[in-house]
């Protein structure tokens, strides 16, 4: 039981990487190039539990970094994301009461990546499954992956939608000219942030939670924007001249979206998306390694929020949705 003064704190948005999913989709220099990053990637113990003691940080939901299985053909990708996910069942195994887990789905097959959510969730205990970016350059509310809306809502997990590298031909008409002086543009610095909020987006506009109205999506980064921004997409997208004019995005979005702090501890902001969406709905993270737990320490007692509230977003919300 939380205690409100001295709430648990469970952090949803914390990445590893599994060495056989890396070697075969990141860039095989970055994986062998030694970095603090790198090194806590690969750590599923020691430095990264101590890491969690020293930031006072009791609980980590576990995922793959990007890209995880969205890349590459569809045999290697349901393979790969097999092995990780029964290998990060055994990493979650050694410390139960530190870890749980987000499974990576392998979505370049989207009738095994449904299977495997299944598997993962039913068999081995994973609370959901995170998925990066586009698949092979489609945007995931593509009917093709549907499959993989389907088991979530029949299990009741949610489906954590995550920033990978924007698709090429956006890097290049959008960032390219400026990667070299500023490299973090194209990821946390902007390009994460407009792909992920248009995966947001799109996710509404193509009817899946009218198809399955149980479906629960979680956007990092403070909802990648959208909150900030919903006033004016509610009210743009029904306008004359679209679909249907009593359209709500912002029932949808409230409905069916929760969202997180990692790598995102600002104080307007986070009132931004209290206001706009209920504290129910705003989860913490860190979004470690990426980004260290002490900042996000030291931001919690600043958060101008009552004692409940905060309990709620540290750890309330999370033990709710994710049933923990
Ligand atoms: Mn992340």
């Amino acid at each position: 039981m939380t205690n409100k003064a001295n709430p648990r704190i469970i952090a949803i948005e914390e990445h590893y990487w599994d060495r056989e999913v890396a070697e075969t989709f990141q860039d095989g220099d970055a994986v062998r190039r030694r970095s603090p990053i790198i090194e806590r990637l690969y750590d599923y113990s020691e430095l990264r539990i101590q890491e969690m003691d020293e930031a006072g940080i009791d609980f980590q939901v576990l995922s793959h970094g990007a890209p995880s299985t969205q890349r590459g053909d569809a045999e290697t990708s349901v393979k790969l994301a097999r092995n990780a996910n029964d290998r990060l069942y055994d990493i979650v195994g050694a410390h139960p009461d530190r870890f749980a887990a987000f499974a990576a789905l392998p979505t370049p097959d989207p009738l095994a990546a449904a299977a495997e959510l299944e598997r993962c969730v039913t068999r081995l205990g994973f609370k959901g499954a995170m998925v990066h970016g586009l698949t092979n350059g489609v945007f995931f509310d593509d009917k093709r992956f549907w499959p993989i809306f389907q088991v979530a809502q029949e299990l009741d997990v949610p489906l954590y939608v995550h920033p990978a590298t924007p698709h090429p031909a956006v890097v290049e008409a959008y960032y390219q000219d400026y990667l070299k002086d500023f490299p973090s543009l194209l990821t946390a610095g902007w390009g994460f942030t407009v792909e992920t909020a248009t995966q947001g987006i799109r996710l509404v506009l193509s009817g899946v939670f009218d198809a399955y109205p149980g479906v629960k999506i979680i956007l990092g980064h403070l909802g990648e924007g959208l909150p900030f921004y919903l006033w004016r997409i509610n009210q743009a997208l029904a306008r004359q001249g679209n679909r249907d004019t009593s359209f709500s995005f912002r029932d949808y979005f409230c409905k069916h979206f929760w969202i997180t702090t990692s790598g995102f501890f600002s104080n307007p902001a986070l009132l931004c998306c209290v206001m706009e969406m209920g504290v129910d709905r705003i989860l913490f993270s860190v979004d470690y390694p990426f980004v260290d737990n002490q900042p996000a320490a030291d931001w919690i007692p600043t958060i101008p929020l009552s004692a409940e509230d905060k309990a709620k977003i540290l750890s309330g919300n999370a033990e709710k949705l994710l049933k923990l």
